[in-house]
């Protein structure tokens, strides 16, 4: 059997391919001569499968779509309370390279320039030389994507040349207190951090990462804590895309980050990583062909984070009655994943059965997986029910209510 998911891909990049609006970047002069016709998408599932289409080999630099890595490093090392110092996690309706500051001083967020070169300054021990720093931020983004990623260094000295607004901006921030080191540094170290080279298997295995909870999927490797990964969702879901940032949590629904050398990533939390690459950009810095398969990768595949799942009604696998086979117990078999939304159901079905003596088994080895609400309500609900006086015996043979 052909798995069909790699012709989806095919027909999704051959749907937006006569698109050729936009222009190459001008401002990293170095990117300029990148061949505009490229494009490409991929998929990284979570358990590590990478589907790809079009030029899918083709390297080109990270550039913005570095920055929820780099905060997550910068998290992981720093913690949460540290970073929110620094940088703040408003979205700030402004262009990646403007001056947004709130009246403290703090960059808004870490997706544009001024909170990204911020963040960038925060990885790492605060002790870290600046190629130790280098190091970090390299091995951190390698860690992300499954391999060992290089920097591209005629990008990083085209960008270099052209520092001055990153470098005023760096300034500004220094000079309201909250950059830590030397602006130029720090400059330095975010051009080298947006030079690293990609594709778009890489982000697609990089976006994984995120959406599963910081594990790597491909190497298997637990990159960051999870709870890092759904502070970065929520910083791309709200800031990601900029100016852009509502319309496209509207219209894609997939939290996700571009750059100006035409990557874009998205990350769906519990699904898949997803990456799109064409060099033409919009008027806002996003790739035009990548945006639009995007937006139709969300339709396809159904995609869009606040397309509501359907969840309560499955819940019940079925009541075995106590007649049924003979040993007069009542069997209440559960399935699927055990969160908020679903225990609660099984919590009221518990409740309702009839009040007539026959022992209960509450039955979960359909049981998929749980959180720690789902543990605790169905561990509460037996504990209730035998403080009440009935027999209860709970059939949890992968050990569910357990972990
Ligand atoms: N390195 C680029 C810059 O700082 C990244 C900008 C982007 O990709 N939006 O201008």
């Amino acid at each position: 059997m052909r798995n069909p998911v790699p012709e989806l891909l095919d027909e999704v990049l051959r749907a937006c391919a006569d698109d050729d609006e936009g222009e190459l970047l001008q401002t990293i002069p170095e990117l300029a001569d990148e061949d505009p016709d490229r494009f490409a998408v991929a998929l990284c599932t979570l358990d590590g499968r990478v589907h790809s289409a079009g030029d899918a080999e083709h390297r080109f630099t990270i550039q913005s779509v570095s920055k929820p890595f780099a905060y997550a490093l910068a998290l992981a090392d720093r913690g949460l309370e540290t970073v929110l110092q620094h940088v703040g996690v408003e979205p700030s309706g402004d262009a990646f390279h403007e001056i947004s500051l709130e009246s403290n001083g703090r960059p808004r967020n870490p997706m544009i320039n001024v909170g990204a070169i911020t963040t960038h300054s925060l990885i790492g021990d605060p002790s870290l030389g600046l190629a130790e720093r280098d190091e970090r931020v390299l091995a951190g983004l390698s860690a992300f994507a499954g391999r060992r990623l290089e920097v591209d260094d005629a990008v990083a000295a085209s960008e270099r040349e052209h520092a001055s607004r990153n470098l005023a901006l760096a300034y500004l921030v220094h000079s309201q207190g909250k950059l830590d080191g030397e602006p130029h540094d720090a400059v330095d170290g975010y051009i080298r951090q947006c030079s690293a080279r990609v594709d778009v298997r890489d982000l697609a295995v990089m976006g994984a990462t995120l959406a599963a909870g910081g594990r790597n999927p491909v190497t298997g490797e637990q990159v960051v804590d999870s709870w890092v990964c759904t502070q970065v969702l929520s910083v791309m879901a709200t800031c990601g895309m900029y100016d852009a940032a509502g319309d496209w949590m509207s219209r894609v629904g997939i939290p996700a980050k571009s750059g100006v050398a035409g990557g874009v990533l998205g990350a769906l939390p519990g699904q898949a990583g997803l990456a799109a690459f064409s060099p033409r950009l919009d008027e806002i810095g996003s790739s035009v062909r990548g945006v639009r398969a995007f937006e139709r990768l969300s339709v396809e595949l159904g995609l869009h984070l606040m397309h509501a799942p359907e969840v309560a009604s499955h819940v019940l696998h079925g009541v075995v009655e106590p007649d049924r086979d003979g040993d007069g117990r009542r069997e209440v078999q559960l399935q699927g994943t055990m969160h908020f939304a679903a225990a609660e159901v099984a919590v009221r079905e518990l409740q309702q059965l009839p009040d007539d003596g026959a022992p209960v088994v509450l039955d979960l080895s359909r049981v998929a997986s749980t959180n720690a609400i789902g543990r605790r309500l169905l561990t509460e609900a037996v504990e209730r029910m035998r403080g009440d006086g009935h027999e209860v015996e709970v059939a949890d043979p992968d050990g569910h209510l357990a972990g």
